[in-house]
C-alpha cells in the first residue's frame, strides 16, 4: 500500500489505476469495526488503512499483566443483552472463549455498610414494586415507602430531556438517586445524575417518562423465564478483541499503522488528505473516504476546518477521567472473601467507586494462578473531580487500598499493583446528548466521503462502539455512492 510521502502529496486515487482507499482514524474497537466492515463490504476492490497514534490498538480495550496474571486494564465485560459484542466474538472464532461472570452478586455501600445489589432495577431505579423490601439497608424504611409511593400523574408526559436526578428524585426522592442510580450510573459514566440526560442513559425509563407510565410496575419475570447472563467476557481478557480483529483485519488486506497521529484533515478535490507527521515535516495520506473513530476532542480538532458546526457541539462535550489500579493480592489476605465487588457511591465520600474481585467474578482469572495471588480491579474517577486522580501512582494505590481494606475489614497488602490513567476517557452524555449527535451527523453528512463513530455517540459501552462502527462504514459507503 502506498505510504504518505514527506513534505509532497502525492495522490494515490487515481480509481483507473488504484483501488479506493479509505482511510479510519483511531484505532479502538470502534475504529478496528468499521475498517473490518469495509473491508468485509469491498474486498480487494478497495484499501482500508487505519491510523492509531498510539504504540498499540485497542484503545480502552487493554489487557496487562499482574503478579503474573492477565488482567484486563480497560473494560472488561460486554453486555450479552444486545447482540453485537457476542454475534461479533462469533464472527472472529471465539466462540469457545466467551466467558460469564459467576453469579455471585455485587455490594453496594451505604451508611457505611455493605448490601448485596438489590435485583428488580434499572440502572438503579427500583422498577418492580414486587421487590421494594430488597432496597432496605441501603434505604432506610422512610426512604423505602417513598419510593414506593411513586409521585404519578397523567399530566406529567415528559417531552423533553432532563437529568436522571430531578426525573428519579421527583418520581421516587432523592435517595433512590443518591444511593442506588448513583453507584451504577457513576460505573459506565464516570459521572453525575445531575447532569447525565434521562433520554441518552436510561432509554427505557425515558421511554415510560415519555409515555407517562409509572418507573415502578409488577415487572418480575414469571419463575420459568430462563435466566440469560446479561454480561459476558472473553478468556484471557475483553482486551484481546481488538487484537484478534485487527489480525483479521489484517488477513483480510486492510492496513494498520500504529504510532500515526493524525493532526489534520482536508478535503481535496477528489477527496481528503489527512496530515501526519511533526509539524515540521509533515506527511500526507490521500483517501477516497474517511471514517473519524476518535474521542470528541481529537474529532472536534480534525473537523475544525471542514465541519465547523460538528466540530464545535464535539469540542462542548465532557469527559471524565478514571483510573484503574490493578492489585494482585496474596490469597490468604482476601481468603474466604465473597461476591463479585463492592459499588461506592459519591455520597459515601469515599474515592474508590468501584472494586471488582476479578478472581472472584471472573473463572479464567483465578484458573490462571489459583495457589499464588488473587486479583482486585479499583476503579476512582469521577467527571469535574480530577483532583483525586492528580495524586502520583503510590499515593493513589496507598489511598485506594485504605479504602479498601476499611470496606471489607481486611489488611490487604498487595503482591504487585498497576496503575492505567485513562484521562478525558467516559464522554459525559449531558441532557440533551442524543440531541447534540443527531446534530453532529446531520452536519457530518453533508460532507461527502466522511463518517464519524465513537463512544461518543450512541452508548459508551463495547456493544454500542460496535453499532455506531457499523452504521459508520454503512454511512461512509451511501456518502461515496450518493457524491459519485
Ligand atoms: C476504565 C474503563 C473501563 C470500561 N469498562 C467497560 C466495560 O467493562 N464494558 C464496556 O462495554 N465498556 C467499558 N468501557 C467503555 C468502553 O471501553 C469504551 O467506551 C470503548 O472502548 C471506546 O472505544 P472507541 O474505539 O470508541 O474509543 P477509544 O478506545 O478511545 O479508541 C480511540 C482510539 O483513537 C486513537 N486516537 C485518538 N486521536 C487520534 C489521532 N488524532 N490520530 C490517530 N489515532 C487517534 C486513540 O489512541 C485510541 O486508540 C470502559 C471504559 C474505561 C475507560
Amino acid at each position: 500500500m502506498a505510504d504518505g510521502i514527506k513534505g509532497e502529496m502525492v495522490d494515490v486515487r487515481d480509481r483507473t489505476a488504484r483501488p479506493r482507499r479509505f482511510v479510519v482514524v483511531g484505532g479502538g474497537i470502534s475504529g478496528l469495526v468499521a475498517a473490518w466492515r469495509l473491508t468485509q463490504k469491498h474486498g480487494p476492490s478497495a484499501e482500508v488503512l487505519v491510523l492509531e497514534s498510539s504504540p498499540l490498538v485497542g484503545g480502552k480495550l487493554r489487557v496487562g499483566n499482574v503478579g503474573d496474571v492477565t488482567v484486563d486494564l480497560g473494560a472488561e465485560s460486554v453486555l450479552a443483552r444486545r447482540p453485537e459484542a457476542v454475534e461479533l466474538f462469533s464472527e472472529l472464532g471465539l466462540d469457545e472463549d466467551v466467558v460469564h461472570p459467576r453469579a455471585a452478586s455485587a455490594s453496594v455501600l451505604s451508611r457505611d455498610k455493605l448490601y448485596p445489589l438489590p435485583p428488580g432495577t434499572v440502572m438503579g431505579v427500583p422498577v418492580d414494586r414486587t421487590r421494594l423490601s430488597a432496597l432496605a439497608g441501603i434505604l432506610d424504611l422512610d426512604e423505602v415507602a417513598r419510593a414506593g409511593q411513586e409521585r404519578t400523574t397523567e399530566a406529567l408526559r415528559l417531552t423533553e430531556d432532563i437529568d436522571v436526578a430531578s426525573w428519579v428524585t421527583f418520581r421516587m426522592g432523592r435517595a433512590v438517586v443518591d444511593r442506588l442510580v448513583e453507584p451504577l450510573l457513576g460505573g459506565v459514566y464516570a459521572g453525575n445524575a445531575d447532569r447525565l440526560s434521562l433520554q441518552a442513559t436510561i432509554p427505557q425509563l425515558w421511554q415510560r417518562a415519555r409515555a407517562g407510565r409509572p418507573l415502578l410496575e409488577g415487572t418480575q419475570p414469571p419463575p420459568s423465564a430462563p435466566a440469560r447472563p446479561v454480561f459476558a467476557g472473553l478468556r484471557g481478557g475483553v482486551g484481546r478483541l481488538p487484537l484478534v480483529l485487527a489480525e483479521k483485519l489484517e488477513e483480510a488486506g486492510g492496513e494498520i499503522r500504529t504510532g500515526v497521529t493524525v493532526r489534520g484533515l482536508a478535503r481535496t478535490a477528489n477527496g481528503w488528505r489527512l496530515t501526519t507527521g511533526p509539524a515540521n515535516g509533515p506527511e500526507y495520506i490521500e483517501a477516497d473516504g474517511v471514517v473519524l473513530a476518535v474521542p470528541a476532542a481529537p474529532a472536534a480538532r480534525l473537523l475544525s476546518a471542514e465541519v465547523p458546526q460538528a466540530a464545535q457541539k464535539l469540542a462542548g462535550i465532557e469527559t471524565a477521567s478514571v483510573a484503574v489500579i490493578a492489585a494482585a493480592v496474596p490469597r490468604a489476605q482476601l481468603e474466604g472473601l465473597t461476591g463479585t465487588g463492592l459499588l461506592i457511591p459519591p455520597i459515601e465520600k469515599r474515592q474508590i467507586k468501584a472494586a471488582t474481585f476479578s478472581s472472584n467474578k471472573w473463572r479464567w482469572v483465578s484458573d490462571e494462578k489459583p495457589e499464588d495471588n488473587l486479583i482486585v480491579r479499583l476503579s476512582l474517577g469521577r467527571a469535574r473531580e480530577e483532583s483525586t486522580l492528580q495524586r502520583d501512582d503510590a499515593d493513589l494505590t496507598e489511598l485506594a487500598l485504605a479504602e479498601l481494606r476499611e470496606l471489607i475489614g481486611r489488611d490487604v497488602r498487595p503482591a504487585e499493583t498497576q496503575v492505567v490513567r485513562w484521562g478525558g476517557a467516559l464522554p459525559q452524555y449531558e441532557v440533551g446528548h442524543l440531541d447534540r449527535v443527531h446534530r453532529i451527523r446531520e452536519a457530518v453528512a453533508g460532507v461527502p466521503g466522511l463518517a464519524v463513530c465513537g463512544a461518543v455517540f450512541d452508548g459508551v459501552g463495547i456493544p454500542a462502539c460496535i453499532a455506531a462502527a457499523a452504521r459508520a462504514a454503512h454511512d461512509l459507503d451511501v456518502s461515496l455512492r450518493v457524491s459519485a
